[in-house]
């Protein structure tokens, strides 16, 4: 079994485009409207010669405010579960909220190698964000543009060895 690699953060993020960039094909739905990611089957994601099964979340269902924390807690835990490390997206250019720091908090709980990624760091947009970051202590960020395709090779290097690892115990 390939490794398998769930994105996680809040919506609106990038994270059907980082999905759909890994998967190479438009399978995510991306949408302006936080939370339209309907289509959760997991992507063959390629990166470099890297092969891996990517699963792509929503960060949230439905706008009902009352159960939105619920059910965003839900979703992440079921992905969490079943990914053997999870990707973490902030969008660089509008910094640390709090509903990042939510899902920082329940991703420090899990045991799985957590990547951070401050995505829209396309140029040199997204700096102060990049470095707010660091703050939610998940080590260095990585910069990437998922839109643009910047980023990949870090993000290759951050790979590398969970899927490696993976492949090892097979
Ligand atoms: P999700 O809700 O986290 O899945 O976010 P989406 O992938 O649906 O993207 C939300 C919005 O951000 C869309 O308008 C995307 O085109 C835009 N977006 C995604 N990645 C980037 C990026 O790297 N740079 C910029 N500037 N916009 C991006
Ligand atoms: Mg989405």
């Amino acid at each position: 079994m390939p490794a398998k690699i769930a994105i996680i953060g809040r919506p609106n993020v990038g994270k059907s485009t980082l999905f759909n960039r890994l998967v190479g094909k438009r399978l995510a739905l991306v949408d302006d409207t936080p939370g339209v990611t309907r289509d959760r089957r997991p992507g063959d994601a390629r990166l470099g010669d890297l092969r891996f099964t990517i699963l792509d979340t929503a960060g949230l269902e439905e706008a009902d405010a009352a159960s939105l924390e619920g059910r965003m807690r839900a979703q992440t835990d079921e992905a969490i579960a079943d990914a053997d490390a999870v990707l973490f997206v902030i969008d660089a250019r509008a910094g640390i909220t709090p509903s990042d720091s939510h899902f920082a908090n329940v991703l420090r709980r899990s045991d799985k190698t957590v990547i951070l990624i401050a995505n829209k760091a396309e140029g040199r947009s997204g700096e102060s964000g990049l470095y707010e970051a660091y703050s939610l202590g998940f080590g260095e960020p990585i910069a990437m543009s998922a839109e643009h395709g910047e980023g990949l090779a870090d993000l290759y290097q951050a790979l590398r060895p969970v899927v490696d690892a993976v492949e090892e115990h097979e």
